[in-house]
């Protein structure tokens, strides 16, 4: 199969060619290309790099009526996503022993269009775990150094964060950390958005970031810091990373279109932790190497309310994170095909993803970047079709997104490949 004509986008570049796939991988990537077998016409079009979206929260098996796979996996189709990672909460059983592994693998094959990789969990109590969860193919492990949220997944204070990441370094795995240190968060005052913005402070992160970052030093653990919202934040990892520290982190598409000024207006639907910040941090966050969703959805009930003590903290986003960085123009077409495909397959060892390159898998997306409209609730494909994005302008027209070379149908399982 040919795609010709495209103008294809990866994060070396832009140029015109044709790509050639045989059996689902890409074989050649040249102008002109020959050949008499099926083509898929591209003219007009920009060919992307399928998305990996390495941070999204489908919640099956048990609270499906949140989100489920085929619905979430579906949305991320619809965006140019290829591949995602599923955190181990707010499915139940959570992902922290090898039975509740085992149950997702099998519902994941089941229901999945895309492919996709899954996170363990690094709780107090699940150190004998960690092995077989490596030996099943994990991608890695997700600790939350402040309460999660949900009573199942507990937070890992510093001693067993560094007995974990030990661990973790002696299993060559990486860990995943929420960095909020949870002596520097309170209760909310009040039931006002300004009040639940001042119960999670900046500081929390920093002090979480900083901890985080010594015990990784100390263990020689991989470290990858989720949804960083402070510029400081993204400036104490990228400090790190120049010292030698094998630490990343990621952004979220909600970290780099609002401010602690938007959330209430927006209300319920825009509650998360760590929450929004101010106009100085968002902007600082537009130069991390790494967006994702973290699409984390729940039931509209849930968003809804006059106290945001009580409101579910959770941005739905997956289908529509590409289509935003578009609109925003900060960011040119390969600098998009880095952060949300090249850096995060490098990063997590997705050796057959993330670029358009003979010998990788033909994951693209075509779209028409000629086509400006606006996010509705009616086009999400999410299971509840909400999301804080309502109403925001996207660039971009999904016109095909090809898995392994087809329509997304079935997904496979991927593990993290060896290091390069
Ligand atoms: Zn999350």
């Amino acid at each position: 199969m040919i795609v010709r004509g495209g103008t294809i986008v990866t994060a070396r570049g832009v140029a015109q060619a044709d790509i050639a796939i045989i059996d689902g991988r890409i074989a050649e990537v040249a102008p002109n290309l020959g050949g008499d077998g099926e083509e898929i016409d591209a003219t007009g079009l920009h060919v992307f790099p399928g998305g990996i979206d390495s941070h999204v929260h489908f919640n099956e098996p048990g609270r499906t009526e949140w989100e489920d796979i085929g619905h979430g996996s579906a949305a991320l189709a619809a965006g140019g996503y290829t591949t995602f990672i599923d955190m181990p909460l707010n499915n139940l059983p959570v992902t922290t022993t090898v039975d509740a592994f085992d149950l997702k693998l099998e519902a994941m094959k089941r229901s999945s269009r895309v492919d996709f990789g899954l996170w363990g969990g690094l709780v107090p109590g699940n150190m004998g775990q960690l092995e077989g969860l490596v030996v099943r193919g994990v991608m890695g492990f997700k600790a939350f150094m402040c309460p999660s949220g949900i009573d199942e997944f507990a937070a890992c204070d510093a001693r067993t964060l560094r007995e974990g990441m030990k661990r973790i370094a002696d299993l060559d795995s990486i860990l995943l950390v929420h960095a909020e240190e949870p002596s520097e968060l309170r209760e909310p005052t009040g039931p006002t958005a300004a009040e639940y913005l001042a119960s999670r402070p900046a500081r929390a992160e920093l002090a979480a970031i900083t901890l985080a970052i010594e015990i990784a030093g100390a263990t020689g653990c991989r470290l990858h810091v989720v949804h960083v919202s402070t510029g400081q934040g993204a400036n104490l990892i990228e400090g790190a990373r120049r010292l030698g520290a094998d630490v990343s982190g990621e952004t979220c598409t909600h970290y780099l279109l609002y401010t602690d000024r938007d959330l209430e207006r927006l209300g319920g639907t825009a509650k998360c932790a760590p929450p929004f910040r101010g106009d100085v941090d968002r902007k600082r966050l537009w130069d991390m190497p790494i967006v994702v969703s973290d699409h984390s959805p729940s039931t509209l009930d849930l968003k809804q309310g006059n106290d945001f003590r009580s409101i579910w903290g959770g941005i739905s986003g997956c289908q529509s994170t590409r289509q935003l960085l578009l609109a925003q123009d900060r960011l040119d077409l390969p600098a998009i095909a880095g952060v949300t495909a090249t850096t995060i397959a490098r990063r997590f060892r997705i050796s057959s993803k993330g670029d358009i390159a003979p010998g990788l898998d033909a994951d693209l997306w075509l779209v028409d970047l000629h086509q400006e409209d606006v996010i509705r609730h009616e086009d999400l494909l999410y299971k509840n079709r909400f999301s804080a994005h309502e109403g925001r302008r996207i660039r971009g027209k999904s016109v095909r997104t090809l898995v392994r070379g087809k329509k997304p149908q079935r997904g496979r399982f991927i593990r993290p490949g060896a290091q390069t």
